[in-house]
């Protein structure tokens, strides 16, 4: 049987798409195509597809939300196997379990109405739980860490562990996930009882905060650099004067100069080309390498030989 077939056996045809564009997928509008988008509904069709992808040697990668991701023009080979349709939230005791695919602001707007506080930090992270464990997603002095109890994971080899906190390794911007090429399926995060309004008032203030000072009105990744120990990203690109650097249709943002925004369509090279830049002329003027927090992944165009 075909491999497209042996897919099909799992995945049904409504949850399945060839040559996908991931611009769709992703915050930045921006990449080319994945060779199969497949939407599994249940954890044995993730791990059935995991099987399949290993049996025939065919790459795959998740995808959450695409809030930390740049997909290059070129797109992606193999399966991109999203998530979001694994997104039941649910408490139990003081505990929240979130399948992976739940937008990670709707786990904390759950807890807000069940009076349980924690997650107030994640209220305006436009990504997953999964993208969140992933990468110990974090602002406002908050972190994933501070509030995970475990994880349900799938390994690279299709076994499925639930990993305790500390199994999970969770740092600033890593964690085991991302070290190991986990799949994760579901988080258990760990609160604490508190009235509503004490905690919509943090909510608010939170949002109110993110609102002023993030360009949201572009397509971005986020924050595009890990924050160098001492500095402040954003700050040491204010200092360069790069605020309102183009290149094609990407731009350091006026509003923030830790974002790069996609202004006026641009393409994958184009946003990459302006990291680099930005990259670059911070190393000549501070001696500080810039590390990208966003993902970048995916293949370029191929240019034809003339
Ligand atoms: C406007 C804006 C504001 C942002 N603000 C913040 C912020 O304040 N704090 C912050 O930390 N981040 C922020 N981000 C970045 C982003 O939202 C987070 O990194 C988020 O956790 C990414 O989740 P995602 O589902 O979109 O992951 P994706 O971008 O889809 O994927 C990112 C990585 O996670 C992996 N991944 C996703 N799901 C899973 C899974 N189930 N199992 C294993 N691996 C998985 C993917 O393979 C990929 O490698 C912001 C982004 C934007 C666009």
């Amino acid at each position: 049987m075909s491999f497209l077939d042996q897919l099909l056996t799992i995945i049904p045809a409504e949850r399945f798409k060839q040559d996908e564009p991931l611009s769709a997928h992703t915050y930045t509008k921006l990449g080319g195509k994945a060779d199969y988008f497949v939407a599994p509904h249940t954890y044995e069709e993730v791990q059935a597809v995991l099987e399949l992808a290993h049996r025939e040697n065919v790459p795959f990668m998740i995808l959450g939300f695409g809030s930390n991701l740049i997909v290059r023009d070129g797109g992606l080979r193999g399966i991109v196997l999203n998530l979001n349709e694994l997104n039941t939230i649910r408490r139990d005791g003081n505990r929240i379990i979130a399948q992976a695919g739940a937008a990670i602001i709707d786990v904390s707007r759950q807890a807000l109405t069940e009076e349980l506080s924690g997650l107030e930090f994640a209220c305006g992270i436009p990504g997953t739980v999964g993208g969140a464990v992933y990468m110990n997603a974090g602002a406002y002095g908050g972190e994933t860490k501070d509030v995970i109890a475990s994880a349900v994971v799938l390994t690279p080899d299709g076994e499925l562990l639930t990993l305790s906190k500390d199994e999970l390794d969770l740092d600033y911007r890593t964690s085991r996930v991302s070290k190991e090429g986990l799949i994760v399926l579901e988080a258990t995060f760990e609160l604490d009882p508190l009235g509503y309004e004490a905690i919509k008032g943090v909510m608010d203030d939170l949002t109110h905060k993110r609102e002023s000072k993030q360009p949201l009105e572009y397509p971005s990744c986020g924050s595009v650099f890990k924050r160098p120990p001492g500095y402040f990203a954003g700050k040491l690109i204010q200092d360069c004067g790069l605020q309102g650097k183009r290149i094609g249709g990407a731009e350091v943002s006026l509003k923030h100069a830790g974002f790069i925004v996609n202004i006026n369509q641009a393409t994958a090279t184009e946003y990459i080309s302006l990291i680099r830049h930005v990259q670059a002329t911070v190393k000549q003027k501070f001696e500080i390498e810039l590390e990208p927090e966003v993902k970048i992944i995916g293949e370029d165009i191929a240019v034809e030989n003339a």
